[in-house]
């Protein structure tokens, strides 16, 4: 059986949701080790037992920027136990430390990819290309295979595994491991995180200006919703960064998206055109959102939303 080892960082406490994702995959291609960068917990291994990993290599990296010392500590181990891949998220910490490890063990990295296989010559990857519309195919048979895997790829389903054996990752001292943190800031945010909420609201150009992104505000709260919007009106400065959702931003799935005065640019739509229902509100009846859209409204947003606003807060 291939032995697959899964990068995941600890969240509040716990296992991220990304690196639950990416052991649902795992499990179905081999035994799974999971790399966990934390302060580390029997609740937070226990965790990961039920998502399917059968041991844990746990490191905690104290104050230290982990990256380095964490590629460091992985290549030697790897040396030893030779799985066959390791995956990580498309995230930043997966990605400092998937780029030091490959160049540490001279083998490439398959980045963005949707999907992973391994074969009889190495090891497949899916990739999303032109918004989602098509996929395309990379391999590589230099091994052990580095595989950065888009969030939301794959669904994160406990399996009701037991507790997995638990091994401590001792990490040395490299170039650079002086580097500490020294200061972190929990993203200020009200209502559900947009990464995971069941329904998200977004905006785009169509609302015009900076204070209509309010109508945004208020159609989600009724609904519980998060609320998202298009790299333009980040780039104009009408909503932070972290509300972005696109191929620069944020990937997101929720049972229901609702786009508002968005054009449906193939950047956009490669971030959400996952969700269970898309609802697209658009003054232009040619708008490319229209074609990932399973609801349609056409017409203005100013005199839609107030209506729908209305409706709902009624109810
Ligand atoms: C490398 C790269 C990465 C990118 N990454 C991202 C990304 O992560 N996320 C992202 O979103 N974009 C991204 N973009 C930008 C993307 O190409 C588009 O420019 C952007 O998504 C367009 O945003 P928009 O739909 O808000 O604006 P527009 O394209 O200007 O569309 C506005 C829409 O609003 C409609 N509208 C106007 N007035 C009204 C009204 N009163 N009522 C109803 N509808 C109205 C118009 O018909 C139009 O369809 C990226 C681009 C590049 C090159």
């Amino acid at each position: 059986m291939a032995s697959v080892w899964v990068f995941i960082e600890e969240v509040d406490a716990a296992p991220s949701v990304l690196g639950l994702e990416l052991l649902a995959k795992a499990r179905t291609v081999g035994d799974v080790t999971a790399v966990y960068l934390g302060t580390g917990s029997d609740e937070a291994f226990a965790v990961l037992g039920e998502h399917g990993a059968s041991s844990v290599l746990h490191a905690d990296a104290g104050g230290r920027l982990p990256s380095g010392p964490l590629a460091a500590a992985l290549a030697d181990r790897i040396a030893d136990e030779s799985p066959e891949m390791v995956l990580f998220g498309q995230a930043y910490t997966d990605r400092d430390v998937a780029g030091r490890l490959a160049a540490r063990l001279d083998v490439g990295v398959l980045s963005n990819a949707s999907d992973v296989r391994l074969t009889d010559d190495g090891v497949e990857t899916d990739h999303e290309i032109f918004g989602g519309s098509q996929v395309a195919t990379a391999s590589s048979s230099n091994g052990p295979f580095l595989v950065l895997i888009r969030p939301k790829s794959f669904p994160a389903e406990p399996i009701g595994g037991g507790a997995p054996s638990v091994f401590t990752l001792e990490l040395p001292e490299v170039d650079g491991s002086e580097a500490r943190v020294v200061e972190s800031h929990v993203e200020e945010r009200e209502g559900p995180q947009l990464g995971d909420a069941a329904v998200v609201v977004s905006g785009g150009r169509g609302l015009g200006s900076a204070d209509a992104y309010d109508l945004v505000e208020k159609l989600a709260k009724p609904l519980g919703a998060a609320t998202g919007a298009t790299r333009a009106i980040v780039d104009a400065g009408w909503v932070p960064y972290a509300k972005q959702v696109g191929q620069t931003g944020k990937t997101v799935k929720p049972n229901v998206y609702i786009a508002v005065g968005i054009s449906g640019a193939m950047q956009h739509l490669v971030g959400m055109k996952d969700a269970g229902t898309i609802i697209a509100i658009n003054k232009d009846p040619d708008a490319p959102i229209f074609s990932v859209a399973d609801l349609g409204v056409v017409g203005d947003v100013h005199k839609v939303l107030p209506q729908l606003i209305e409706a709902l807060e009624n109810r």
